[in-house]
Parts: structure tokens; sequence; C-alpha cells
């Protein structure tokens, strides 16, 4: 027998190795199994198929061991990853590298590391894992290469593979993400004390220690009122100091046991709330959704910001729920936020778990088997959380659809996860529901031609109208009195003296996205892109926001020696410190990627701003995604600009979307809010349709120009990018490219063409955009073409070097 196995790494095909008669029985499909490729390289890899007949022409090896009782991954995983493959053009490998947790990948690169909260039990180890547990308990952290050499063995995949489920090492694939099992400890009485007589005695003849006499009887307390009892709550309950409790540890009256810490597990007190009652205008798009979910695998709910989307939402998942199937409610990374996470386990509680890429991999094996076996019905996750091994996955919800971060651009695969899971509930037979204020023009053309479900939800739960939208011209300002007008200076102002609170939108960070000087008009760049460096004043740096280099500020001017230096543009820093010079009383704070460093500070900044400690947040598009605060009266978009200046089919599509779900923080509960844009073109057709909040319209106005320049929806794109360290190669290897294609896809090419950034990391970029209609022939065509000469091109005397990156549907 043979298995076709998978492995994460980009090879060009799957390979096939041999299953040893000696392995026990019951090789499936979907367990993983360790596999030597080359001559010492060992990987964990999975079965994707069984054969019986030998491959023609050469001799697979053996499988060396099998890792898992049980496939990892259900058949129907296996089926999406090989149309994502073919899809999307990348391999089998590298998705099933994005789609399993890393604590089921194991390699010849990986290293394991000693978990050292876990109490080890010598007692349930065997013999070899005792050997590695004590050697990781010596070194901390041991490689695949170590391990092989103590055990004096190659095959050591099964040993480790134990080890990490018992907890007792992780494995780690980069060197930042550290992470540790959770472990409480919990105290128990010495069972010399367990029958009354025996405490009694201890109490009676204690003398001296007066404090640990108390304690114990704190300890006593807690068990009975509690049942069990943890060091932490003892030593907080009972004001008593750590030696203490030591003391009565060494003299073997207290026991602890160090417990790990179920990390799913929720505080009971949640979910027990009742969904909110649906108001009337919500209950109608509820059932229109259940009714059109009968005749359509997608729907989509367009519901205007503030309608109340995940109220819906949350109905849609209760009644998959009950008839016993599991849910998905996918959100875009940034939008994961505590704040949502609490209003849904209120409904959900224990039956919800989050998946994202910030938890640690312990917490991500967890919630993988507990989804495996249906025990976990609802997973709210970031598109990665689309590869956890449903049971029995009937309903998908896509919020926000229009995001572009649903797109992965680096590494591959290069996947859009509303389209795969548009796939892959149709391969299931599950239901999709899209959601969003501003759909993409993508997903609201299909529902016009009813390929999709629709229903408009028009109105705000609150009854309240769309915010007031005024537009205040730059061109009658000075250079700086367009960063914050008068008239926006005027209306924070004055919605503060209200109580009510303020956010300002600007998309760029750092102070000034670039320095010019003024003598001769020299502009510093990143030395190893083509890409002007950002003053960045608290850090006192220029940055590079592609490659993320820093330099020391510039102060003299490369090309004419001069020192006049001016900053031009400018990001949220400014903006912050511009508003804090001009109404010093008011409490401001910034959110971006500079000072918002990671999951939980984010979250407290957003607490913070609820518990109204802020009265203006400035920041980037970190502050738009979703979140629904109760007292924001004020939205300004600074810099409005910005958003139109794109050179970029979707550049339109974009800025509407961006405006007006900015838009739509403001005045959620209550009063009317207002939304002042700052703009130059005060002219621009999207400017008009933002005012009025008229996404039909724009989606008229859009459409036309789609189908025009023969853009999505009304064809596919593929970008196709060479790059290379000297600029003429990576041109020449894009045209040389070009000329080998048959020429009826040549003609459906655009370039070879250098993207507005034309050098990154120091490579250059030349790029083909292959626009191809929609039947699926030409696609297959196209692709199967591609594939052919990026084979011959890999193997070119003058191209080999080139990278060459393939994006189907790009952003
Ligand atoms: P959307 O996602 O459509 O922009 P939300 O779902 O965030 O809107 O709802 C906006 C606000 O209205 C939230 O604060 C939410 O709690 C409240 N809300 C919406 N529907 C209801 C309802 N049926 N009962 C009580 N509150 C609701
Ligand atoms: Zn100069
Ligand atoms: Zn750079």
């Amino acid at each position: 027998m043979y298995a076709e196995i998978i492995i994460p790494l980009a090879l060009p095909k799957n390979y096939t190795w041999a299953i040893p008669t000696e392995l026990p029985d019951g090789v499936m499909i979907g367990m993983r199994v360790e596999v030597m490729l080359g001559s010492n390289k060992r990987y964990a890899g999975i079965i994707k198929k069984i054969l019986t007949e030998k491959p023609a022409g050469f001799n697979p090896k053996p499988i060396l061991g099998i890792l898992d009782d049980a496939p990892i991954v259900y058949p129907a995983q296996l089926q999406l990853w090989e149309w994502m493959a073919a899809y999307y053009m990348c391999t089998e490998g590298e998705v099933m590298q994005a789609a399993v947790p890393s604590h089921l990948k194991i390699s010849s690169e990986s290293v394991f590391i000693l978990n050292e909260e876990v109490a080890i039990d010598g007692q349930s180890l065997s013999d070899t894992e005792y050997i590695i547990s004590e050697a990781l308990q010596i070194k901390k952290q041991l490689s695949l290469v170590e391990i092989q050499k103590l055990l004096d063995k190659k095959s050591v995949y099964p040993i480790i593979n134990k080890l990490i489920q018992k907890g007792i090492c992780s494995v780690e694939e980069t060197m930042h993400d550290k992470y540790t099992i959770k472990v409480e400890n919990l105290l128990h009485l010495h069972p010399d004390y367990h029958t009354e007589a025996a405490l009694e005695q201890l109490m009676n003849d204690w003398t001296r220690a007066p404090k640990q006499l108390a304690l114990l009887l704190a300890f006593l307390h807690l068990q009975k009122t509690e049942g069990q009892v943890q060091q932490k709550a003892l030593l907080e309950k009972s004001g008593a100091a750590h030696a203490q409790l030591k003391a009565l540890i060494d003299k073997g009256i207290l026991v602890v046991e160090k417990r790990k810490i179920d990390r799913l597990a929720v505080d009971l007190s949640l979910g027990n709330t009742n969904l909110h009652q649906l108001s009337a205008a919500q209950q109608l798009a509820y059932d229109s959704m259940l009714e059109q979910m009968k005749t359509h695998s997608v729907n989509l709910l367009h519901g205007i910001t503030g309608s109340g989307k995940t109220q819906i939402y949350a109905a849609l998942i209760e009644h998959a729920i009950q008839s016993n199937q599991q849910a998905l409610y996918m959100l875009p990374e940034i939008a994961l936020t505590a704040q949502m996470i609490r209003r849904l386990k209120q409904y959900f509680g224990g039956k919800i778990a989050i998946y994202h890429s910030k938890f640690n991999p312990n917490e991500r094996v967890e919630i993988w088997n507990k989804v495996k076996s249906g025990e976990i019905k609802i997973v709210l996750g970031a598109r990665s959380a689309l590869f956890l091994p449903y049971h029995n996955l009937s309903l998908i919800i896509i919020d926000e659809e229009h995001d572009a971060s649903y797109k992965q651009q680096d590494p591959a695969p290069r996947y859009q996860a509303r389209d795969t899971a548009i796939y892959y509930a149709n391969q299931l037979g599950a239901k999709v529901v899209l959601g969003s204020a501003t759909p993409s023009i993508e997903t609201y053309y299909n529902a016009m031609q009813n390929k999709f479900g629709y229903y408009h939800l028009k109105e705000r739960f609150s009854e309240g109208a769309l915010p007031q939208i005024q537009i205040v011209d730059t061109k009658k300002q000075s250079e700086q009195s367009a960063i914050l007008t008068p008239q926006l200076l005027d209306a924070i102002q004055s919605t503060v003296a209200k109580n009510k609170q303020v956010i300002l939108f600007q998309n760029k960070r750092g102070y000034a996205p670039y320095m010019i000087c003024e003598t001769c008009g020299w502009i510093p760049h990143c030395k190893q892109c083509d890409v002007s460096l950002t003053l960045h004043k608290g850090k006192n740096l220029l940055s590079c926001h592609y490659c993320g280099a820093a330099y020391p500020v510039v102060h003299t001017c490369e090309a004419c020696g001069k020192q006049s230096f001016k900053q031009k543009s400018f990001g949220t820093e400014q903006i912050e410190e511009k508003l804090a010079l001009a109404l010093p009383h008011l409490r401001i704070a910034r959110m971006d990627l500079d000072n918002i460093k990671g999951k939980n500070e984010h979250d407290h900044l957003i607490q913070q701003f609820e518990r109204r400690e802020i009265d203006v947040l400035v920041g980037t598009q970190m502050v738009v995604k979703g979140l629904d605060f109760e007292h924001v009266d004020l939205v300004g978009i600074v810099d409005a600009d910005s958003l139109l200046n794109f050179n970029q089919y979707r550049v339109n599509e974009r800025a509407f979307q961006m405006m007006e779900q900015v838009s739509g923080r403001s005045g959620r509960k209550n009063d009317q809010g207002k939304v002042i844009v700052q703009l130059s073109q005060t002219n621009h057709p999207v400017i008009d349709f933002v005012k009025e909040h008229d996404y039909p319209a724009f989606y008229a106005f859009e459409i036309k120009n789609r189908k025009h320049f023969a853009y999505p929806p009304f064809s596919r794109l593929m970008s196709i990018l060479f790059k290379h360290k000297e600029n003429h190669i990576a041109e020449e290897a894009a045209n040389h490219f070009l000329k080998s294609l048959d020429p009826m896809i040549q003609k459906t090419v655009m370039g070879p063409a250098q993207p507005i950034i034309n050098r990154i990391r120091n490579k250059y970029i030349w790029e083909l955009c292959v626009k191809i209609t929609k039947q699926p022939q030409q696609l297959a065509i196209a692709k199967k073409q591609l594939l052919h000469f990026i084979q011959l091109i890999s193997v070119h005397p003058r191209y080999k070097s080139v990278q060459i990156i393939i994006d189907i549907d790009p952003n």
C-alpha cells in the first residue's frame, strides 16, 4: 500500500510514500505520518490518499511512523485544500501550512520548548519520554537533531508528539511567538489530616505561628464554601503572605497540585442572557433571510450602519445550532474586538469559541479538537477559522464582507477568505450570509443578478437617522490650517462641550509622510525600497512603511547640502499634536499601529473610550471596523483626498466604503450624528453619494465604469509579479514571459509595468496583469499556460533567480 502525502512546503506536487506492513493497522486519510524528504529532512505530513498501486517509475520510501490515532482533518478539508491550491495557483503544502496550527506541524526545523509551568509527572511518562523531559528541564529547549542524538534513533516524532499532547513541550516555528500552557495551583489538605480527629489534634497541638493557623482556617473555610481552593484566591482572601503558605506546605499540612486550566472554559455566569428581541424591521430581515436561504446558498444582508446586523446574525446562529449544527462567524481580524466577543459570549456562553492568529498554539489546538468533536458549536474568528475541522457546519456568516483584509496578501495561499468560504459552503451544503453596510461591488452585483439572496435593511435600530455630512473645502485654507480647519475645531469643541465624543480618522500614521528639501526638492527615501520615509516625531526617526526600516532624521540634504527641510502631508501623530495645541483641555488618544501593540492594548483603549475617559480618538482604520460607541456624535475625516488618490480600479469603491463606514461610527444611539469631511476635490462624484449615504446610486455609477473598462465583476484579474535585484532582469523576464503566452491570452494582458512602488526590500518589481473573461474555460487555459511558463522560467539560465508571484483576484 502507498500513500499520497501533503507536506507543509511549497513542493510542485504531492509525493508518494510506501506504507510498511509492520506499521499498525488502520492508517487512514487525514492522519499525520512521519516521512523523510531528501536525505535527512523529516516532516509530519498528512495522508491525502491511500493507493493500492505502486507509482510507476520509482520506489517510494517507507513512511517512518504514524503520529495520530485518528485523522486530524476531515476529507472535506483535504478537498478544500486541493481546490484552493488549484484556484489560487499555489501548492497544497502551502495551504496546509496556513490551515493547520503549528502544534500539529513538526519538521526538522522545529524547536521544542519546555512548558515551564507544567508539573511533570514522571510516573505517566515512558522511558524515552522521561529522558527528553529531563533534558528539556535542563536545556529549556531542544532541536529535533538533539532529540535524535539523545535517544540515539532517528524516528522520534511519535515521542515528541506524546510530549506535546501531555503539555510538556510546545513547538515553536518562529523564535518570536513564545507561549505557555496556563496552569493554576490548587491546594489540598494532606491526606494525613483527612479525618476530623487528626485535624482537631493538629490544631490543638498548634503552639507558635498564629498567622499560619489563621491561614489554615481560611483554607478550611474556602474549601467548605468553594469545594476547591485556588492558591491565588486563598492568598487574596486571607491576606496572608506567600511565606506563611510555604511554611504550611513545607510542614506537610497543605499540598499543591498544578492543574492545567482549560483555556476555553468561560465564565458560567455568561451565556444566560437571552438574545435581544428583534425590532420589527430586524424581524422582517431575519425572516426574509431564512426564507431565501431555502433557495439560495449565498445571501447578502445589506444593512446600514447601526441597523443591528449583529443581532440578526446571532438569531440566525441560534437557529442553526438548534438543530445541533455548527456555525462559523467570520470577521476581519481587526474587528475581533473584546467588545464583539463580549456581546456574543453573553448569548452563547460556552458554546462559542474565538479563533484568531494572536492566540497561542495551545489554545488553537484545543479549539481544533473541540470543533472536530462537535463540542464547540460556534466559532468566531478571522479568515483562518475557515480551516478548522468542522464536524457539521451548516452556516457561515461573513461580517463586513467587503473588507479588503479577507484577502491574504503574503505568503501563499493568497486566498480571498470570503470567496473560499462560499466555495466551501457549497461543497458542504452549508449556507452563507454575507453582511455589510457597503457591500463589495462583486457581491452586490451577484445579488442584483439573483445569484445571491438579498435583503436591504434600511433603518437604524435606534430609529436615529444616519449622520449628516458636512463637506469642508480645504482649498480655501492655508496648508497648516487645512489639517484641522476652523470648522472642524469648532465642531469638536461643541461636541465635547455637550459631553459627547469625537473620532478623527486619517489613513496615514506617523507625523509627516515625507520630507522635502526646500532648495532642490530632494526627498529622503528608503535605501531598500522606492518609498519616501515617514517622519515619526515621537520616536525621532524616519521609517519606511513597506519594509519597516528605520533611519535617523535627516537634517542635511544629500543632494545639495542645504539644511532646509519641509515636512509634507500629515499623519495621525501630527493630528494628535495639533489638536492638543489647539484645544489643550481635551483628553486625546491615538490608535494606530505605532502605539497599539497587540490585541490587549487595542481592547484596552477601546474600553477607555467606551468609559468616556477619552474625548477624542485619533486613528487609522483601526478605529473604524465594526466598533459600536454609544456617545460618539462627531466623526472627522481629516484628509479625504488621500482616499481618492489611488491608481487602482477599486479606488472609488474603497473610498466610498471607508467614508461610509467611518461615518457610521457617529450618532449610533439617540441623536443624529455629524460627519465632517475635509477635502479639496469637492466635486469628486463619490462625495455626492457619501453625502446622501446612497449606496444604490453609488453602485449604479460604479458598475458602469466597471463594465466600460471590463473590470470585475465583468472579468477576472490575475496579477503576476516579477521580482529581482536587477531592474532590467525583472523587466526582461516579464517581457519574455508575455511573449511566450498564447496570442489569445497575450491580448488580455496589461503591462509589463512598474507598480507605483517599484522596489521593495531591494527587489525591483515588474507586473503583468491578466484580465480574462469569466468563462471558466478561459481561466483554465490561462492558468495552465502560466504554470507551464513559470516552470520554464524557473530553469531558464538568465531568469531562474527571478521570483514570480501570482495573485488571483488581487485586491
Ligand atoms: P451594525 O452592525 O448593523 O452596524 P449593531 O449590530 O452594532 O449594528 O447594532 C447597533 C446598536 O444597536 C448596538 O449597540 C446594538 O446593541 C443595538 N441593537 C441592535 N439591535 C438591537 C435589538 N434588537 N435590541 C437591543 N439593542 C439592539
Ligand atoms: Zn537639497
Ligand atoms: Zn523600505
